[in-house]
């Protein structure tokens, strides 16, 4: 059995966020983290790898300072690390994104899971998962919340608003992870050593086979047209009190702006 977790290297945002002039996120000057469901998505890798002995392959797009997340990964318990790197892939919208992601996935043979987390703290669309499982011809199941193996399949909770329903499909199969799946181990030291004895692997723009024209700015279908920061909302409104002239004036309040 063989396991890939999708891991994207994020600006870490529970600090100060630094925003340029344009509106857009000053990333050069921010720490970075691995993105948190990332996190959850390797743990069930690991968990499985626990389980079963199985494979697991850590693999990222990113630009070179990526590569230290991935011996960190590596020391949590990761097998084999790859980062998809190059200028070639700068600019690409999450379609592009994930077409170079699923291209690079096509050369790690005889994979049973595709682990991704639900969303990325940064771009925030949760698109690339499902496009990675499009444009591979493979099932996904998003919002897993609990995850069980039985022969060729899997069986999952996926979460809802409210509940869950239980999913099953063949492997392979992608799945994206959400954080009630599971608590990520931390590193071990003996995992650290490790994982500086690993190799990470370096793909290219000469090793991934993308067709040029369906990378990049030119390459993606849809680009950002414009980014800008929320007008900051009025100051709240207290209401202090149980007597029956609170209530009158909070339902008038409520009655105002329709919420009622
Ligand atoms: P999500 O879809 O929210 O991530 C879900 C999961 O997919 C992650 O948890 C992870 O498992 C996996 N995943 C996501 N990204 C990666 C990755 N890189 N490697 C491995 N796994 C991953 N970015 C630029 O740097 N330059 C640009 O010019 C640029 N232009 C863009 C234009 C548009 C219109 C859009 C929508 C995005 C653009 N981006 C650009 C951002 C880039 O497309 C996203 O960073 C990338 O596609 C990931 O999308 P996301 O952050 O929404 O991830």
């Amino acid at each position: 059995m063989k396991c890939i977790v999708c891991v994207k290297q994020v600006p870490d945002t529970s600090g100060k966020v630094a925003v340029k002039e344009d509106g857009t996120m000053d990333r050069a000057s921010m720490d970075t983290i691995t993105n948190p469901d990332d996190l959850n998505a390797l743990e069930a890798a690991l968990k499985l790898k626990d389980a079963t002995g199985c494979e697991v392959v850590v693999i990222t797009m990113g630009p070179p300072p990526a590569e230290g997340m991935l011996r960190e990964l590596l020391a949590r318990g990761a097998d084999k690390a790859v980062l998809v790197s190059g200028r070639e892939f700068g600019g690409s919208d999450t379609w592009a994104t994930s077409y170079i992601i699923a291209t690079a996935i096509k050369k790690i043979p005889d994979y049973d899971i595709i682990f991704c987390g639900r969303q990325a703290i940064d771009g925030d669309t949760a698109q690339v998962g499902p496009q990675i499982a499009e444009q591979l011809n493979i099932p996904q199941i998003t919002y897993v919340q609990k995850l069980d193996i039985e022969g060729d399949k899997v069986i999952v909770q996926r979460q809802l608003e409210d509940g869950y329903t239980v999913v099953e499909a063949k492997m392979p199969v992608l799945l994206t992870a959400i954080k009630e799946l599971n608590t990520p181990r931390y590193m071990t030291p003996k995992g650290i050593f490790e994982a500086y004895n690993k190799t990470v692997q370096v793909w290219g723009f000469n090793d991934v086979p993308v067709d040029a024209e369906k990378i990049g700015l030119k390459g993606s279908p849809t680009n950002v047209n414009r980014t800008f920061s929320p007008e900051a909302k009025g100051k709240g409104i207290m209401l202090e009190g149980a007597d029956k002239e609170t209530v009158k004036t909070l339902i008038a309040k409520l009655d105002e702006k329709h919420l009622l």
